[in-house]
C-alpha cells in the first residue's frame, strides 16, 4: 500500500497521453493554442507502460487517461488493451471531450474500458461553439449516444459551471438524468489553464449548484462507493441517471486526495496545483532499473502537498497549462 507522510493512501494515477487538443476551449486555452512538447519529448506507450507496471506493482490500482485530448493520440485503442490486461488495474477510465468518441466507443469497449467520462459544458450548439470555438455538438452528442449504446458504463458528463456563461443550463444538464441513464457531473470553474482570466466571481459554488438543482426535484444522497473519489452523489427522485457534484474549490477535499499525476512529457505531479514535478522520463530513457522507478514514485508519495492553496494568499496560478498537465 502507498501511504503518503499524511497517511493519504494513494492508488490512483492520472495519465495526460498528450497535450493536443482538438477543442480551444475559452477557459482552457487561447485560439491559437499553447506552445506544445515535441514528439520526441513524450513518452511513448511502452514507456508509459513500464510506468504503470511498476508503480501498479506498489500499490496503483486505479488508472484515468486523459490530455489534452486522448482519442486524438494514435495508438491510444491498443494502449488501453495493454492497461486493461495488467491485473493489479481494477479500474481503467478515460476522460474525453466526445469530439472522436462515436467512432471509438466501440473500439474502446472492446479494448477493455468500462467507463467514460465525456466534458460537456452546454446543450445548445450555438453556445457549444462560443465555448470551445468548435462548431462539434452534434458529434459530442452522438458520441454521447454511441457510448451508452456500446454499454460504457457509467458514462458521465463533466460540466464546468460558469457564472454568466453557462449557467443557465444547469437545470437542463440535470433533466436529462431523468431519462437517459447518465451521471451528470458539475464541476467547480478552478483557477488553472492558459484561457480567459479566471475570477472568483466567475464560480458557481457546489451550494449554489445544489440548490439550483433542487428546483428541478428533490435530489435523493446515494452512498459512495470505493471507486467515486470526491464527488458527492445524488439521484433526482425518479431519476434513471445520476447527479455529482465536485467542489475543488469551495470544499477542499486534499484530505481523501489520492491522486498521482503522470504528464506527457514524463513528469509526475502530486497535486493539480502545485508545480512540483518529479521526472522519470530521464530514468526510462537513460537504462534506469525498475528500482530506480520505484524510487521515483515514493519521492512522488513524500512531497505530495497536505493541500492546494486557492483562495489563500499563497495561492500561485500553476505554470502548465491543465492540457498539459491531466486535468
Ligand atoms: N480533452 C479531455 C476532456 O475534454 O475531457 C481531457 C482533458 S480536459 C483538460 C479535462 C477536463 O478539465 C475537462 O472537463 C475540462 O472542462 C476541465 N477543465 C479545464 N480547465 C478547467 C478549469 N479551469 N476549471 C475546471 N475544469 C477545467
Amino acid at each position: 500500500m502507498l501511504l503518503d507522510p499524511y497517511k493519504r493512501k494513494i492508488n490512483y494515477l492520472r495519465i495526460s497521453v498528450t497535450d493536443r487538443c482538438n477543442l480551444r476551449c475559452r477557459y482552457c486555452m487561447p485560439e491559437e493554442g499553447i506552445p506544445l512538447i515535441s514528439h520526441e519529448e513524450i513518452l511513448t506507450y511502452e514507456e508509459m507502460l513500464r510506468v504503470v507496471h511498476i508503480f501498479a506493482s506498489e500499490g496503483i490500482s486505479k488508472v484515468r487517461l486523459t490530455g489534452g485530448e486522448p482519442l486524438v493520440r494514435k495508438g491510444i485503442v491498443d494502449f488501453i488493451f495493454r492497461l486493461s490486461q495488467i491485473e493489479q488495474i481494477k479500474d481503467l477510465s478515460l476522460t474525453t471531450n466526445g469530439i472522436l468518441l462515436k467512432e471509438f466507443a466501440q473500439d474502446l469497449k472492446q479494448a477493455g474500458l468500462k467507463r467514460i467520462n465525456i466534458s460537456l459544458d452546454s446543450l445548445k450548439k450555438e453556445r457549444f461553439l462560443q465555448i470551445t470555438r468548435r462548431d462539434d455538438f452534434e458529434r459530442v452528442w452522438s458520441g454521447i449516444e454511441e457510448a451508452l449504446r456500446v454499454g460504457l458504463s457509467p458514462t458521465k458528463l463533466n460540466m464546468v459551471a460558469i457564472q454568466g456563461l453557462n449557467d443557465d443550463e444547469i437545470e437542463s444538464f440535470a433533466r436529462l438524468t431523468l431519462h437517459l441513464p447518465l451521471t451528470v457531473r458539475y464541476i467547480e470553474y478552478m483557477p488553472s489553464g492558459n484561457g480567459e482570466d479566471w475570477k472568483q466571481d466567475d464560480i458557481l459554488t457546489i451550494p449554489q449548484i445544489q440548490s439550483r438543482l433542487e428546483k428541478v426535484g428533490e435530489l435523493i444522497p446515494i452512498p459512495s462507493d470505493q471507486w467515486d473519489g470526491p464527488a458527492k452523489r445524488f439521484r433526482i427522485d425518479g431519476a434513471i441517471g445520476e447527479i455529482g457534484l465536485i467542489g475543488a474549490v469551495s470544499s477542499h477535499f486534499c484530505g481523501e486526495c489520492n491522486r498521482l499525476r503522470l504528464t506527457p512529457d514524463g513528469k509526475i505531479r502530486t497535486c493539480l496545483f502545485s508545480d512540483e514535478e518529479i521526472d522519470v522520463r530521464e530514468i526510462l530513457r537513460k537504462g534506469g532499473s525498475d528500482e530506480d522507478l520505484k524510487e521515483r514514485l515514493l519521492v512522488a508519495l513524500k512531497t505530495k502537498p497536505e493541500k492546494h492553496h486557492i483562495n489563500t494568499l499563497q495561492f500561485r496560478k500553476c505554470q502548465r497549462n491543465m492540457s498539459a498537465i491531466g486535468g
